[in-house]
């Protein structure tokens, strides 16, 4: 951070806010310009941020050098973040694929999901218990009922699963169900349920609200890692603009972007990004190119009867073509869709 000073300002003044910084912890570098007096703020200006130092009479103007994210910044840790999971590596070179349908809708059809997603290639099983629905009188989820389904399908056929929590009373049982905890669009800025979040040892994958700036989003990520949980894996799943012909529009660019200014590995959901299934295809492609880490996609074997978003679900034949595309794009990409060692089962 760097303060200007106005011209002409009283040694006594600025020698006070001198003190006053340094009293925050930070080490005060001051320039005496012919006009201005410049003072370099060194080291960690989080505690100086909270004050107005903006509104301080002698002071001309602050430039703030820093982002305001620290741990999920690239600067403060330069090699990416790998992720392990089930056996998977997410953010290690490794492309990976969480699929499943939009919702758990009963125990026979999501056990049905697990086995062809696992054998499609799939690295994840996706599935919401609790879902965030616009309207009150769609379906809701099944709930704990549904986690405890999706659990026993992801085990009885050998794949981890990821869904969402929407409320703080249910991390425990997350904790013991789920591999990876999904934090949905709608949540993106609920920050107490992400310093909870924090507080855990399991990784989360937190898709970015969908009027969030690639800046609110990677300020979310610091909710999390600020409390000590470091496996944070970012979701771009759409934003709303103008255009209305699709449910969101992916920003394709905000994975370079956060590629550059990140650590934390990234995935694309084009499915929800869309909200159209024949567009999931071209957009699951365009992820794998622009450098994305993964995909979240939404399978149905029958979207037409799917309890919800139906609409955006690929059947599982065109999930099984998606792969084998995605297996090719990605080697090119030099990520290959298992780890070196690693067996498809
Ligand atoms: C979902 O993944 O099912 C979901 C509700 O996504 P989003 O939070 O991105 O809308
Ligand atoms: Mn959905």
């Amino acid at each position: 951070m760097i303060i200007v000073l106005k011209p002409g300002t009283e040694e006594a003044r600025i020698q006070e806010l001198v003190a006053m910084l340094e009293a925050l912890g930070v080490i005060v570098q001051r320039n005496n310009g012919v006009d201005y007096t410049v003072l370099a703020l060194i080291g960690d200006t989080t505690q100086v941020s909270q004050y107005p130092i903006e509104t301080n009479d002698i002071v001309h103007k602050v430039v703030r050098i820093q982002e305001p994210f620290k741990r999920a910044n690239r600067l403060f840790h330069p090699p990416d973040t790998v992720i392990r999971v089930g056996g998977h590596e997410i953010g290690g070179g490794q492309f990976v694929v969480a699929a499943g349908p939009c919702a758990v809708e009963s125990e026979k059809h999501i056990c049905e999901m697990a086995q062809l997603m696992k054998a499609a290639g799939a690295h994840f099983l996706r599935g919401g218990a609790f879902k965030p629905r616009s309207s009150p009188y769609s379906f809701q989820g099944l709930g704990k009922e549904g986690l405890t389904y999706l659990a026993r399908a992801g085990r009885d056929a050998g794949i981890p699963v990821v869904t969402e929590i929407m409320s703080i009373d249910m991390i425990d049982e997350f904790v013991k169900n789920v591999d990876i905890i999904q934090v949905g669009t709608r949540n993106m800025q609920n920050f107490t349920l992400l310093r909870e979040l924090g507080r855990i040892d399991k990784p989360i994958l937190l898709k970015r609200g969908m009027s969030a700036t690639i800046e609110e989003w990677l300020m979310s990520a610091e909710y999390i890692i600020s409390e000590g949980n470091e496996n944070v894996i970012l979701c771009e799943r759409g934003i709303r603009t103008f255009e209305n012909y699709t449910r969101n529009t992916l920003d394709i660019g905000a994975v370079p972007v956060v590629k550059r200014l990140s650590h934390l590995p990234v995935l694309v959901d084009p499915s929800h990004a869309s909200g159209i299934w024949w567009m999931v295809e071209p957009l699951a492609r365009a992820a794998v190119v622009a450098g994305a880490d993964g995909l979240l996609v939404e399978v149905h074997t029958d979207p037409k009867q799917a309890l919800s978003d139906g609409n955006q679900s690929i059947k599982p034949q065109k999930f099984d073509r998606l792969m084998k595309e995605i297996e090719v794009l990605a080697s090119i990409m030099g990520r290959p869709l298992r780890a070196p060692g690693e067996e498809r089962t």
